[in-house]
């Protein structure tokens, strides 16, 4: 959501646009311009609309005119569709940011996701609802529009299937897509939620797939595209959910190295003995400790693989650990849980945090620290929330 502004509000939810659908926009009414011909046939076919094309084909521009109305009229529809999900979800005392409209539809953001099944249900089914319901609202108008106003009866009957389509196609069981929520919903009422949630994934996954292959086959860019986005996000929703669960109640000091198991550096050591040491303990980074004559030590910096890869080979016994070791670095309180460091770490494009409690440093997280706790969650089934000095220490 890089660009997106707000064109406004209702019941007091923002409404934004990306720009991603304002380039959208003018081209589906385009694309509905060049197929009135073929569109208009399967009005009369399908709902005996009886539009005389001629009408709609006068000028050469008529029909890209219509196309456009159309198209702010679908525009509209999933509008009305998301405030169905934001208005269900305000209802259950869950604040909506915003409605933001987007290259392949609109999304409504909610600050959290229910983890109780019922409100998931029926905030994911009520968009497709509201859709059903604008459809028919649509054809209402249809029937009763007099016969003569062509244009107007092709784009309320176009509204009438196309809002029911984007019923059904919102109902296919995928993330983010509301079909998978609702399995999800359904899944959670038996399961436990992350449980639900990894099972939900993998059928988005597999209709993903199947979305993708049918897209390849009828050389359908935008379902192609569809698919991928449903893959990645079915992939991101079940992984954030299992991290969630794995490490609830798991906090930063339950999975740290702490600072008595910690190597250490001074900062007068060489490059090259860094190098040495690196090699022989195996590990990657180190905290830089400066030494006091009271025996105490002062965290002053930390230095890793890559901090000492800058330095030339033929340089390494000249440079010390102090002229190449990182001095701005990013903390966390021992208290803090697990998943703050992953976003931490994820949000500073960094591999380690040094664990303070007040000014005093009580260990380092890494990486490698979080994904071995939770491979160790995972593989005992289930949340478990370690004590200190369980597994979790190591
Ligand atoms: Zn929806």
């Amino acid at each position: 959501m890089l660009w997106s502004f707000r064109i406004g509000s209702l019941f007091g939810i923002p409404i934004k646009l990306d720009l991603t659908f304002l380039l959208v926009l003018p081209l589906f009414g385009y694309l509905i311009g060049i197929q009135l011909e073929p569109l208009v046939e399967l009005l009369n076919s399908g709902l005996g609309a009886e539009i005389t094309i001629e009408a709609l084909t006068a000028d050469w521009w008529l029909p890209f005119v219509v196309g456009l109305i159309a198209a702010i009229g679908l525009f509209i529809g999933v509008v009305l569709h998301e405030l169905g999900h934001s208005l269900t979800a305000r209802r259950y005392g869950f604040p909506i940011d915003s409605i933001t409209l987007w290259l392949f539809g609109g999304i409504a953001a909610l600050s959290e996701m229910p983890e109780d099944w019922r409100k998931e249900f029926w905030i994911a089914i009520a968009g497709p609802i509201v859709s059903v319901l604008v459809g028919v609202v649509s054809f209402g108008l249809f029937v009763v529009t007099p016969v003569d106003l062509d244009g107007v009866r092709f784009v309320l009957g176009y509204l009438a299937i196309l809002n029911v389509g984007l019923a059904i196609f919102n109902m296919v069981p995928a993330f983010p897509m509301d079909g998978g929520r609702i399995l999800r919903a359904l899944l959670a009422r038996t399961h436990p939620y992350a449980q639900a949630t990894q099972r939900a994934a993998s059928i988005g996954k597999f209709f993903a797939v199947l979305m993708g292959l049918f897209g390849l086959l009828a050389f359908n860019i935008i379902l192609i595209g569809v698919a991928f986005f449903v893959y990645i996000a079915a992939s991101s929703e079940s992984q954030q959910v299992t991290m969630k669960a794995a490490f609830e109640d798991v906090t930063v000091g339950d999975i740290m190295t702490p600072a008595s198991a910690l190597d250490t550096v001074s900062p007068e050591t060489s490059v090259a003995s860094l190098f040495q040491r690196m090699f022989t303990e195996r590990h990657t980074g180190y905290p830089v400790i400066e030494r006091d004559p009271g025996g105490g030590g002062r965290l002053i910096g930390l230095v890793t693989l890559s901090d000492a890869r800058e330095v030339e080979p033929v340089e390494r016994e000249a440079y010390t650990v102090a002229d190449v070791m990182s001095t701005d670095l990013e903390t966390i309180e021992a208290d803090s849980d697990a998943m703050v460091a992953i976003e931490t770490m994820r949000e500073h494009n960094i591999g380690r945090l040094l664990v303070v409690e007040g000014d005093d440093l009580v260990g380092i997280i890494s990486r490698s620290d979080l994904m071995t706790a939770f491979d160790i969650v995972q593989q005992s089934g289930g949340a478990v929330s370690p004590q200190p000095g369980s597994q979790f220490r190591r």
